[in-house]
């Protein structure tokens, strides 16, 4: 009953104080144990993180590319495009990426931004000049992080690429295209010309052969022979002269002498040399209002384009009328010139090709088809337009619209 408590329960303590020596060991061996585990994953995380960067970094390092973060007036950037632009390695305003932005492209830029908030992600082609060699084509892709998901803060993230290569190679591709398609107009150009050509010359040739190698022919036929000849060398001509006029005035070749004109004075003379040559049945009336109008532009040429409507209005037209005249147009400050015509009229569908060089939309009509190409260009150079109305088998209207001068 008197023995102490330490040897009453000697082996007892000695019992829990080695269990409790040896729970002790575990415990510190299980923390250093998930200590060791934890510093190998933090390490792992830490290895993964960096090789990712590198592999990013050497990913988008030869393809001139910048990751950028805009965090409210702030801008972190990669820091090879600090190096870039030779700024100190820290945050810059947007105001100072606006400095190397084309001024051209800013309008454009400030639109994508604003509307950043609204739309997630943007991607845009713009101007910059970061390193005072000119500007290059740069793509910016960004996304926004709402604030709600960003912890607060309004965050919009990118990539900022050059794409100058790209560019430049789209240029190039458009300069194949537009040499290729000048090419194929040269062609066809080419071929239309020495059909046109071999038309006429195929006649000359054979009537002249018929005059000289046939001796039974009588005078009425050798008249008649040397009139198509005649008829066939104007032709010629014509085409000489139509093919030179165009190419002159399309490469602005041509001078045009340009005047204040009446317009009454101008159809005036017009009508005097066509009521000769339009002959009954056809009626050829002239529609000149009282008021005069005035016109910037060269006589002649203007002249050549109504006579090109009258002639063209004289082949297609059998019967009724053909009337020249003018509108006053006071709303636009415009005057209308037109020819209209009783004749074959034309399809809606051809309308637009009439002004191609050497359409024709019967093989046998007289004229190669640059009649109207021409005028289409002189209406142009006197900053004005044509306009066609037409109906099968009613009638046209060709319209010439052209600015009034007070
Ligand atoms: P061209 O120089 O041979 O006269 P144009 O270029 O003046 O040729 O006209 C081209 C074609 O447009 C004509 O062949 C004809 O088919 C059509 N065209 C032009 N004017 C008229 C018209 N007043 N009525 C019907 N067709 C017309």
């Amino acid at each position: 009953m008197y023995i102490p408590f330490t040897e009453r329960y000697h082996y007892t303590l000695l019992y829990i104080a080695v269990l409790s020596g040896l729970l002790l060991l575990l415990l510190i061996a299980f923390l250093i144990r998930s200590l060791s585990v934890e510093r190998r994953r933090k390490r792992e995380a830490q290895h993964s993180l960096r090789y990712e960067h590198e592999t990013l970094t050497l990913a988008i390092s030869g393809s001139s590319t910048y990751v950028w973060r805009l965090e409210g007036e702030g801008i972190i950037c990669d820091p090879h495009f600090y190096d870039l632009i030779r700024h100190p390695r820290e945050r810059i305003t947007l105001d100072e990426i606006i400095h190397f932005l084309h001024p051209d492209d800013r309008e454009r830029f400030y639109r994508g931004y604003r509307a950043s908030e609204n739309v997630h992600t943007h991607k845009g082609h713009y101007r910059f000049d970061f390193t005072g060699g000119g500007y290059e084509w740069w793509e910016l892709r960004y996304s926004t992080l709402p604030a709600t998901v960003s912890g607060g803060k309004y965050i919009i993230t990118g990539l900022l690429q050059n794409i100058q290569d790209v560019k430049d190679h789209e240029e190039e591709l458009i300069q194949a295209r537009r040499l290729a398609e000048r090419a194929e107009l040269k062609q066809s150009f080419l071929n239309n010309m020495s059909h046109e050509i071999r038309t006429p010359l195929n006649a000359i040739a054979g009537f002249a052969n018929l005059l000289v190698y046939d001796p039974e022919l009588s005078e009425t036929e050798k008249r008649e022979y040397a009139g198509i000849i005649d008829t066939n060398t104007k032709l010629l001509l014509k085409l000489v002269d139509d093919v030179l006029q165009l190419s002159r005035m399309e490469t602005a070749n041509m001078s045009f002498d340009l005047r204040r004109e009446s317009v009454r004075h101008l159809l005036e003379a017009v009508y005097r040399t066509h009521s000769v040559l339009i002959k009954p049945p056809l009626e050829f009336i002239a529609d000149f209002p009282a008021e005069d109008a005035f016109v910037h532009a060269d006589r002649m040429r203007l002249t050549q384009v109504v006579t090109n409507f009258l002639n063209n209005a004289g082949k297609f037209t059998s019967e009724g009328h053909i009337r020249l005249g003018y509108v006053r147009l006071p709303a636009t400050r415009e005057v209308s010139i037109y020819v209209e015509d009783t004749g074959i009229g034309i399809p809606q569908e051809e309308r637009e090709m009439i002004f191609a060089r050497f359409y024709k939309r019967s093989e046998f009509s007289q004229g190669v088809g640059l009649g109207l190409p021409i005028c289409k260009v002189i209406v142009e150079r006197l900053g004005g337009r044509i306009e066609v109305k037409s109906q099968v088998g009613r009638g046209s209207r060709f319209t010439v619209v052209l600015p009034c001068v007070e």
